[in-house]
Formats: structure tokens, C-alpha cells, sequence
């Protein structure tokens, strides 16, 4: 890790979603480079935890493009499926990242397990890895995470990915739901955010 503040990064994600989001996190004066100009294809996730995964990440975009880089993992973890699909979150969306598909997985998956499950309350969260790497091997990784709920049906058209069934403790819409602003300010990346932004 350096003293000096960065001034320019890499954001490491072929993910158009959480590559807008990481974007509006950051401050607006730092030049950001993404994907979108480089075109490098993702790195195969084989870490067991979402920070192996976002350090993978982070390191591998770093040795490629020979900038500091900043990569996440994330996820939302489901307690009545094991956790699951946490970090296999984008692998249930099948090869065409097809998350209709994916929620339908996770309402299958769950009625399995409790066919009455619409009356319970069930307990989810998001979680996300950021990483910052330096070309010079330096990293920092920190964690970040959302309570919340599953909603019993599909809701909203915000957001991207497990938003539209997710509902943040104490609130009652969805992410899908809710202004991106509302979001951003409470969700698993900012909160993950905030613990790495002394570096920008
Ligand atoms: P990965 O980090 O590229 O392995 O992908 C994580 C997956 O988790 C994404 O494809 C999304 O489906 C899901 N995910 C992560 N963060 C969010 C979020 O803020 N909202 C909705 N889904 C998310």
C-alpha cells in the first residue's frame, strides 16, 4: 500500500453494474480507466471467499494493465440456502448473466427448502470485497455488507442483478425499488467503500 493519494485506477470488472457503481463512488477529480477502453477478459474466480475473489481480481487487472487497480466480489447470501449462492451469485445467472433466471433459481431453491416460506421472513445479505492493488504487490482488501430480507416477489426495476428481491432492514422497498442514490448510501459496496477511501 502507498502514503500518496491515488490519482488515477483501473476498475477491474466486466460487470456494466457494479462498474457504474464503483464509478459514483469515487471522487470525481480521479481519472478512472475501465474495461469498456482495455477489453481484457475476467480472470477465472477461483478463490473460496469474496475476498480471495476480489484480490484475484484486483491483482490480475493490476499485472495486465500496470496501473493501481480496484476490483470487488460480491454477492448476496441467503440463511434458509446455506448462504447460498453467495460467491456463485453471477453463476446462477447462467452464461448469458440472465438474472430472471436467477431469481427464479433462488425462489425454487428456497420453496425446497420451506414451502411456506412466503410468510416468513427471511434473512439475506449483500456482501462485497473491495480491493485496491499497487503494481509495486502492495494490496488492501476490507469487506463491507447489507442486512436485509428476501421479498416474496419480484420488485422494482432499479439497480441490477438480486436488487429486485432484496429489502435492506428497516426499509420496506426493495433495492430494485429505490432511487440508486438511496442506494448507494447504505449498500455493501459503499460500506465497503468507506473503509478504503483515505487511499483516493
Ligand atoms: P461477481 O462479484 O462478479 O462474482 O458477481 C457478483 C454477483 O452478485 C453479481 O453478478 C450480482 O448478481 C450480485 N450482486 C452483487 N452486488 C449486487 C448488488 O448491489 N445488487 C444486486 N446484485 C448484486
Amino acid at each position: 500500500m502507498s502514503k500518496k493519494k491515488i490519482k488515477e485506477i483501473f476498475i477491474g470488472s466486466n460487470n456494466k453494474g457494479k462498474l457504474k457503481e464503483i464509478a459514483d463512488l469515487l471522487p470525481k477529480s480521479l481519472k478512472i480507466y475501465s474495461n469498456l477502453d482495455f477489453k481484457i477478459p475476467s480472470p477465472k474466480e477461483t478463490g473460496v471467499t469474496f475476498k480471495q475473489n476480489s484480490l484475484l481480481k484486483a491483482k490480475y487487472f493490476s499485472l495486465k494493465t500496470k496501473k493501481i487497480c480496484m476490483s470487488d466480489d460480491s454477492g448476496i447470501e441467503i440463511d434458509i440456502l446455506d448462504k447460498a449462492p453467495g460467491i456463485y451469485s453471477a453463476d446462477w445467472a447462467g452464461n448469458k448473466r440472465n438474472f430472471n433466471f436467477a431469481i427464479k433459481k433462488v425462489y425454487r431453491e428456497i420453496s425446497k427448502k420451506n414451502k411456506n416460506w412466503k410468510k416468513k421472513k427471511l434473512s439475506a445479505r449483500f456482501i462485497c470485497a473491495l480491493t485496491i492493488f499497487w503494481p509495486n504487490g502492495k494490496f488492501v482488501s476490507k469487506i463491507g455488507k447489507i442486512e436485509g430480507r428476501i421479498s416474496n416477489s419480484k420488485k422494482g426495476k432499479n439497480g441490477f442483478g438480486y436488487d429486485p428481491i432484496f429489502i435492506p432492514k428497516g426499509k420496506r422497498l426493495t433495492f430494485g425499488e429505490m432511487e440508486p442514490n438511496k442506494k448507494y448510501r447504505i449498500d455493501h459496496r459503499s460500506n465497503a467503500f468507506k473503509k478504503i477511501k483515505k487511499f483516493f
